[in-house]
């Protein structure tokens, strides 16, 4: 029976692309999903490579899913290979705490990561200007993408305004399936428009946040990029809350501290108090940034607290 990989899912219809055809329009297949997979009680899902039967009238049913790599719940979504983490340097300004909080969650997920930092038309040049104090300077932009970049996360930069960083965006995704991640108005929409020609995704971060933005509504749905490669045209991650992370796989989340933590004396050291702790060592000769251990610390408690409450 033939195979497919699940490109949009609408209204209880799956729209299958045979294995080995572009994603052009007219090229897939509307398949209904049969009640009962083999494997379980599992519902497609968008990015599921699947085994459908062509029905009489041209259409077909998918018969079963293929085992996932990955599977995300927002948007939903199977086998994803990255997730392109979206943060603008300023408007709003790069948050490093939201920014280690999001990568938790997607270390937690065990997908790849680039970093995409947009609006780089938006880099000031002084370094010493109080008035200004919610931009963000060439200088202290480098310092943030040395860090991340040091922690071993590929980062491009990109301006929409400008039309730069689009071709390195494309090459890093080429042969991927990817979805984009981040807060509301950093630029997701307007980078996605530029990626993908013909596609016009609303670009208003007003009526996104007032709950009536182009968001709410939408089907999910694997557009072709350019250079090969899947990208879901909804972002993801929305709300952040922790529910699936554990007080002891948070450090694993954290990759320098994981690289390290083996020599830590106490298995399952939480790099607190604890004596021979190589994640403090780090801190204090600098090789791990501040700035991460106290996120660290920070996220650590919101899980206590979490727990305490449910
Ligand atoms: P999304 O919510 O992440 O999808 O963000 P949007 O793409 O809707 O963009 C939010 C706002 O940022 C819009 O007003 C855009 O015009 C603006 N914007 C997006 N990209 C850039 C950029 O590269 N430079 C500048 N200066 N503004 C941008
Ligand atoms: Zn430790």
């Amino acid at each position: 029976m033939p195979q497919g990989l699940i490109v949009k899912a609408l209204s209880g219809y799956y729209y299958v692309l045979p294995e080995g055809v572009p994603l052009l329009e007219g090229n897939t297949v509307t398949c209904r999903g049969r009640g009962v997979f083999k494997n379980r009680n599992i519902t497609p899902l968008v990015g599921d490579r699947v085994v459908y039967e062509a029905t009489e009238n041209g259409e077909g049913t998918v018969t079963e899913i293929l085992p996932r790599s990955s599977e995300l719940i927002r948007p939903p979504i199977a086998n994803v290979n990255v997730v392109v983490l979206v943060f603008s340097v300023t408007e709003p300004i790069l948050n490093t705490q939201l920014l280690d909080k999001f990568l938790v969650h997607i270390e937690n997920t065990g997908i790849d990561v680039l970093l995409c930092f947009t609006k780089s038309d938006l880099l000031t040049v002084s370094d010493d200007d109080p008035t200004h104090a919610k931009e963000m300077t060439s200088a202290e932009f480098e310092r943030i993408t040395k860090l991340y970049e040091g922690i071993g996360y590929p980062f491009v930069t990109t301006s929409s305004r400008l039309e730069e960083g689009v071709e390195a965006i494309l090459q890093h995704l080429d042969g991927k399936v990817s979805v984009f991640a981040g807060q509301s108005g950093v630029g997701k929409s307007s980078l996605l428009n530029k990626m993908i020609s013909g596609l016009d995704l609303e670009t208003n971060a007003i009526s996104q946040r007032l709950g009536r933005g182009k968001h709410t509504t939408r089907h999910v749905e694997l557009l072709p990029l350019a250079n090969g490669g899947l990208v879901a045209d909804t972002p993801g991650f929305s709300q952040l809350d922790f529910m699936e992370v554990e007080a002891e796989g948070l450090s694993s989340c954290f990759r320098e501290f994981a690289a390290v933590a083996e020599g830590c004396r106490f298995r399952g050291c939480l790099h607190l108090h604890e004596p021979d702790c190589k994640v403090r060592d780090g801190v204090a000769e600098g090789t791990i940034a501040a700035s991460r251990y106290d996120h660290y610390l920070l996220f650590l408690t919101e899980i206590k607290e979490r727990k305490r409450r449910y």
